[in-house]
């Protein structure tokens, strides 16, 4: 048995209002789906019999991960709802020289962050709960970054190499994106990016909204990924 409490057990139950023998799939947010049927509804827990389990078929073929830089504003939030409904396995802000951005405590910000993404996990079905870290500073994202089999630094100011350029060889099984904040990279940032390893990439010759960015440049991962 499975047993929904909390604000699951609220949401099973006045928001999608199952009936006890309603079918309904749980997910453990981390990889695996469970077909249930509804036992017993009570107001603080809704108790689900498991009938079977399978991996879940909502995850990418390659674990992405978003290196942010703090925007104005919001926009973190939009861009995370974007990431996860993109299938992103982690964000990670961080703050460079350009952040207008720059606040003293950030942990308050990362909990609303996360929260955005259990949301948005919860609204497009992830089988995996995406992880939301705390703000790092700019050289530890490109340490970070540099990790991955194929890490992109996408640069504003990259003339050479598109984004296409750089996935015509295939796209790794783990996948980083660098993104920068309203003010662009610092040219040594780009420059310690590359000496780390990271490939810097184009996104064509329009300069994109910092919340654009990253929604383009994940959507075209995933279809040079098989994952569309
Ligand atoms: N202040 C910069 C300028 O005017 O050149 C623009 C920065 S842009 C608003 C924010 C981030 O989005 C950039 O640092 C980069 O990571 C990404 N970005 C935007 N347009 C891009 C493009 N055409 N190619 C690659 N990255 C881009």
């Amino acid at each position: 048995m499975l047993v929904l409490r909390g604000e699951n057990a609220h949401h099973a139950g006045r928001v999608l209002r199952l009936r006890p023998g309603e079918a309904v799939t749980l997910c453990d947010g981390k990889g695996t789906d469970y077909d249930c049927t509804v036992e017993t509804l009570e107001k603080d827990a809704v108790t689900c019999r498991v009938l079977g389990s399978h991996p879940a078929d909502t995850e990418p073929k390659q674990q992405l991960t978003l290196f942010m830089a703090l925007p104005k504003g919001d926009k973190m939030e939009f861009i995370v709802q974007k990431a996860v409904e993109l299938g992103v396995s982690e964000i990670v802000p961080y703050l460079s020289k350009n952040c207008v951005s720059r606040p003293d405590k950030t942990d308050k910000k990362v909990e609303r962050w996360r929260k955005i993404a259990v949301e948005a996990a919860k609204q497009c079905g992830r089988g995996v709960l995406p992880a939301v870290h705390a703000v790092v500073p700019a050289a530890e994202a490109v340490r970070l970054a540099a990790q991955a089999e194929t890490a992109l630094f996408l640069y504003e100011n990259e003339k050479q190499t598109g984004l296409r350029d750089a996935l015509a060889g295939g796209v790794g099984k783990t996948v980083s994106l660098m993104v920068g904040p309203e003010g662009g990279f610092a040219p040594e940032e780009a420059a310690a990016a590359k000496d780390a390893g990271l490939v810097s990439v184009s996104l064509g010759t329009r300069i994109l909204r910092c919340e654009t960015a990253p929604v383009a440049a994940l959507a075209a991962v995933l279809y040079a990924g098989g994952n569309m």
